[in-house]
């Protein structure tokens, strides 16, 4: 009787005796069941040379009872005396790595490897940048601690912890930034599924939250000096778009022409006014990936205007329709398209007077001078299908700037009416007041980008830095001279990093990652030789207040206002930066506006920081310069946002709610004692509503959709110069929304 177990495990040990059978179980066991062909693959056997041999490993293990096959799928699987079996080969190499002195790893392959301390050495050169020399005492180093901790399982992510910290007490922390391994802990990836649904947004959203999140710490742990980073996490400025620092700039304006004269690569100039705008559609596409936060075609019914020559009206109604459509959002949710902005002249500007027209086959044809007609014709046609679309869906993308003079807003005519009467019902356009000596574009928030020799504003926005005024205000304690000082040194950090931006962006283009802007067009870069870049002065409004002890109406307030504007573009024309053209402006940032004011709480107390919203949700002013929640007389307001946008060359705008009573008349007399105030950029708008139901839009907040009585309301409102869902609105923004003074404007 004892002779047959013996035979038995005899037999056993005998069917696993080959390296290559050992291996086989060991698969069996990590992977699961596995068909013929599988194993084969796995175990590197070729095919057709080692069938045979193959089949014969197989049938010992099998005839042993160390696998079995399953019957439906043939699939080859592990017994339990396989796993058995395993297991004790385990012990046994355990046992002899143990014997030599060794540390091992058990790895997920159920096999056993030797601890190699130069595989640490090999990565703490090329992932850190360390000397050998140095990389080879802290490998030692752990190694010597992992040996006396006795750990017998180790795994790469346990390593890597250890190597850490061995970094940190060495004061070694450079290197182990360059260590971190990027990432989300899986909580956050839970709370962004949370979020999307509660804030109607799609999966694609959690996908780009997640990425972004992702490049955002590695930009700022390993693109931005340590100096920087730090006064972006303690809250000295805030990096707007982080994420995209050092892949693209911020904000792209465009100049068609060349698209339109030559097509887009490997296709022929637009052939009809269709196509035209076809080619423009496809321009917005690729530029979506290419720049951060906004697109801006400017002087779309100038540049269009000679195509229409001849086309049927309802040919064109219906092209602009689509186009519209096309950059608008799809309904379905509250993910919000890429944000363009199209520009809309009232008249033909001066700078494009006289320059030669593109037409159909990118033929030359006059001047734009000669279009004025048809210009009017399309300025009409996208008032009148923004509209249209607005009824049912809302225009939330693209973006409508009017270009306007200064002359007669208050006695509009016709088109000028129709204008404002889009406003009125559906909030649509932005104004720009155009100035005679400059030619300029603007984003939706504000934005300018001004023209250098061409005649047509276009290029990039490379991005934007807030300098916390506040923080710089309570650091002064009172005296004048510190905060101008400190005003200075914010503006160094901010043109520092816009400057590591502008050369990043060069570096992408030169790698071949901004294909369209790096798209050679008359021997020049589509990127435009000049790019501009943005400091905003985010929490103007408190600053003054905390250090005058004043409001900023006041005449005191007021003339440090103007003292705190100059030092910054003093600032700036002093500092060294002949690539980029930087601008000061007010920029609309929810984000920094809160980030800031929360942290400066936290550092300074509320018995010292000057916020606005409540204690659980404070924030700073971003844009306009009086908060929109101050009641005052709309020409007290006018004329201080005048002051401050006549000394600011950057982006900013001003947003103005109308009351339930607003007329057409109000707002064009509105508009011109805006203009008149030296207020270039604004805006009219209401709260909107529309039905998840039956896509009604409706003016105001009501409980119930006025069409089929359903309670799924989507509530969009203007924060700056856009349209905004509310669901997407930060918190402390959407807590002061219905404490926002609204303008009767009748
Ligand atoms: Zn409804």
């Amino acid at each position: 009787m004892q002779r047959s177990y013996e035979r038995f495990s005899s037999d056993v040990l005998d069917a696993a005796s080959a390296p290559v059978r050992l291996h086989i179980l060991k698969l069996l066991v990590s992977k699961g069941p596995l068909p013929y062909t599988e194993i084969m693959y796995e175990a590197k056997m070729d095919p057709v040379r080692d069938a045979g041999k193959f089949v014969y490993h197989l049938k010992t293990i099998r005839k042993a009872g160390l696998v079995a096959i399953e019957k439906g799928t043939k699939k080859y699987s592990i017994t339990d005396l396989g796993k058995m079996l395993v297991e004790f080969s385990r012990d046994l190499e355990e046992w002899v790595a143990v014997r030599r002195g060794r540390l091992f790893v058990r790895t997920s392959k159920m096999t056993i490897e030797e601890f190699d301390r130069t595989r640490i050495a090999s990565s703490l050169v090329t992932e850190a940048g360390m000397p050998q020399s140095l990389a080879d005492e802290v490998a030692s180093e752990a190694e010597e601690r992992l040996l006396r901790f006795g750990t017998t399982y180790l795994t790469a992510p346990l390593v890597r912890e250890l190597v850490n910290t061995i970094l940190v007490e060495r004061k070694l922390e450079e290197y182990r930034h360059k260590l971190t391994r990027l990432g989300l802990p899986v909580n956050d990836v839970t709370i962004l599924l949370k979020e999307a649904g509660r804030k109607h947004l799609d999966s694609a959203w959690v996908q780009q939250s997640a990425g972004a999140a992702v490049t955002e710490e590695y930009v700022l742990l390993n693109s931005l000096p340590r100096p920087l980073v730090d006064a972006h996490f303690n809250g000295r400025i805030h990096l707007e778009d982080a994420e995209s620092w050092i892949l693209k700039p911020s904000i792209f304006f465009h100049d068609p022409r060349p698209f339109l004269r030559k097509g887009l690569p490997r296709s022929t100039p637009p052939v009809s006014f269709e196509t035209a705008l076809g080619a423009l559609l496809r321009l917005a596409r690729i530029t979506e990936g290419q720049a951060a936060s906004e697109q801006v075609f400017d002087h779309i019914n100038v540049l269009l205007a000679p195509f229409i020559q001849g086309v049927p009206i309802q040919r064109v109604q219906e092209a602009i329709r689509l186009f519209l459509s096309q950059l608008n959002w799809d309904g379905f949710s509250n993910s919000l398209p890429f944000r363009t902005t199209i520009g809309l002249d009232r008249t033909i500007p001066r700078s494009l007077e006289k320059s030669d027209a593109i037409a159909a086959n990118g033929k030359r044809e006059g001047v734009y001078g000669d279009y004025a007609h048809e210009a009017e014709e399309l300025f009409r046609t996208v008032i009148d299908a923004s509209m249209e679309i607005a009824r049912n869906n809302l225009l939330v993308n693209p973006s409508v700037t009017v270009n306007l003079n200064r002359e007669n807003l208050s006695e509009p005519d016709s088109l000028l009416s129709m204008t404002y009467e889009t406003s009125l019902k559906y909030s649509i356009p932005n104004y720009r007041i155009h100035d005679s000596e400059q030619t300029v574009t603007v984003s939706s928030d504000g934005n300018a980008i001004v023209a250098d020799s061409t005649n047509v504003a276009s290029g990039a926005i490379v991005g934007t830095v807030q300098v916390n005024l506040p923080r710089i205000s309570y650091e002064a304690t009172g005296k004048d001279e510190r905060f101008l000082q400190g005003v200075q040194n914010a503006v160094d950090e901010a043109v520092k990093a816009l400057e590591i931006r502008g050369q990043a962006i060069q570096e992408r283009m030169k790698e071949g990652l901004l294909p369209l802007l790096s798209w050679e067009t008359d021997g020049s870069k589509y990127y435009g030789s000049q790019p501009m870049a943005e400091i905003g002065l985010l929490g103007l409004n408190e600053a003054v207040r905390h250090h005058i002890k004043k409001d900023v109406e006041a005449k005191d307030s007021l003339a440090f206002l103007k003292e705190i504007i100059e030092a910054a573009r003093r600032a700036i024309s002093e500092s060294d930066n002949p690539k980029l053209r930087i601008r000061v402006g007010l920029h609309p940032s929810p984000e920094a506006s809160s980030r800031l004011a929360i942290i400066d709480a936290e550092k300074y107390g509320f018995s010292t920081i000057v916020y606005q919203g409540s204690k659980r949700h404070p924030y700073y002013t971003d844009v306009p310069l009086i908060p929109l929640t101050q009641k005052m007389p709309l020409s007290s307001r006018a004329y201080l946002e005048g002051e401050a946008q006549k000394l600011l060359d950057g982006g900013t705008t001003f947003p103005l709610l109308m009351g339930e009573k607003a007329e057409k008349e109000g707002l064009a007399r509105a508009s011109q004692v805006l203009a008149d105030s030296g207020v270039k950029h604004f805006t009219f708008s209401k709260m909107l509503s529309r039905c998840q139901f039956c896509y009604q839009v409706n003016t105001g907040v009501h409980a119930r959709c006025a069409n089929c009585g359903s309670d799924k309301l989507t509530f969009v409102a203007k924060r700056a110069g856009r349209l905004i869902p509310v669901d997407l609105w930060t918190e402390p923004r959407r807590r002061d929304l219905d404490r926002i003074a609204a303008y009767d404007f009748s």
